[in-house]
């Protein structure tokens, strides 16, 4: 039976845990993206969960089926299954469209007209993790204003966060491996992005209609994206779902403490495939660090599903070094 995930959640409360992957396939999959995959999936198999598998190609640059293509293999390679998809969010626009007409028509966004400059020069960088607080320029203009600019170049869309004293302006949550966590949309990130002005959906938003859609309750991923949590919560209460459980994980990072990239093509699953390793060096490597195995240790993904806990990530949040495996 195909699923329809253009309505209704379709996931219930009877499946208990429902994870998902939700790799973009912007190049090979590297041992960051694979540590992330494992910890989603023991997390729901170690619950009798079930796991979801979403290929976030919404950017044209990451729509390219021979890269949806390996990354699937590589996650099956690993010992990782799912019992739904792949859903391709590339196909879904008229989705995600919805959403964004619901909040404009509720008064929610407005057109931004700020470019990539613009919006350097007028907003104050974001001290941990580089990202902007947009300051407002374009949140009150007036409707002759909008239409004059519109003339002049497209525009992107923004969400009104709510200011300080408003319900939801300060958005508390409680994080599987980061533990409690509170913030603040306007001083963290002000109004944000839910259309870029190429016309592309913000990965905010589909994130959340997906993870909503699709019945996600448990988003397990990298800590790089523990900063999307206020927002992403915050979006699904403006759209009117409950907002899913969100476990973050330590990041890999090169030798160097630079985080892994696609210039790390000796630590993507491709070469080290290609060098003979087996599935269960890479699980041991990547899981000796959090202490989920022994150093030296072979491990397959189903024993670590019996093994996973999340104390264990909660004792181990610093990154891990991707030489683990040399
Ligand atoms: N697609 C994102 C990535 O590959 C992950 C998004 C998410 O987990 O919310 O980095």
């Amino acid at each position: 039976m195909s699923t329809d995930v253009r309505t209704a959640p379709h996931g219930s409360a009877a499946h208990g845990v429902v994870g998902r992957f939700a790799p973009t396939p912007s190049g090979r999959m590297h041992l960051g993206n694979a540590f992330s995959a494992l910890m989603a999936w023991a997390s729901a198999r170690s619950a009798g969960g079930r796991m979801v598998l979403r290929i976030e190609d919404l950017d044209p640059r990451a729509q390219d089926s021979r890269r949806s293509e390996l990354l699937m293999d590589d996650l099956r390679w690993l010992g990782l299954d799912w019992d739904e998809g792949p859903h391709f969010q590339s196909q879904r626009t008229e989705v995600y469209l919805g959403a964004l007409e619901e909040l404009r028509q509720r008064g929610l966004t407005y057109p931004c007209f700020c470019s990539r400059s613009e919006l350097h020069a007028a907003t104050a960088p974001h001290a941990s993790d580089g990202t902007y607080v947009y300051s407002g320029t374009c949140r009150d203009l007036s409707a002759e204003e909008v239409a004059r600019r519109s003339r002049e170049r497209p525009s992107a869309t923004r969400l009104r966060v709510p200011r300080r004293g408003e319900p939801d302006a300060s958005i508390a949550f409680e994080d599987l491996g980061f533990g409690q966590r509170e913030e603040s949309l306007e001083s963290e990130c002000g109004d944000f992005l839910v259309r870029r002005s190429d016309g592309v959906v913000a990965y905010q938003l589909a994130v959340v209609v997906d993870d909503a859609l699709m019945g996600i309750n448990q988003v397990v991923r990298g800590r790089d994206l523990l900063g999307s949590v206020a927002r992403q919560t915050y979006l699904a209460h403006v759209l009117g779902h409950e907002a899913p459980t969100f476990g973050h994980v330590p990041l890999v990072v090169a030798p160097s403490g630079r985080r892994l990239s696609k210039r790390d093509r000796d630590l993507d699953l491709g070469a080290l495939r290609a060098s003979g390793v087996k599935p269960q060096r890479v699980i041991g490597a990547l899981c000796q660090d959090v202490g989920l195995a022994e150093p030296g240790e072979e491990l397959a993904a189903d024993e670590l599903a019996r093994r996973f806990s999340w104390d264990a990530i909660r004792s181990h949040r610093d990154d891990l070094v991707a030489d683990a495996l040399a």
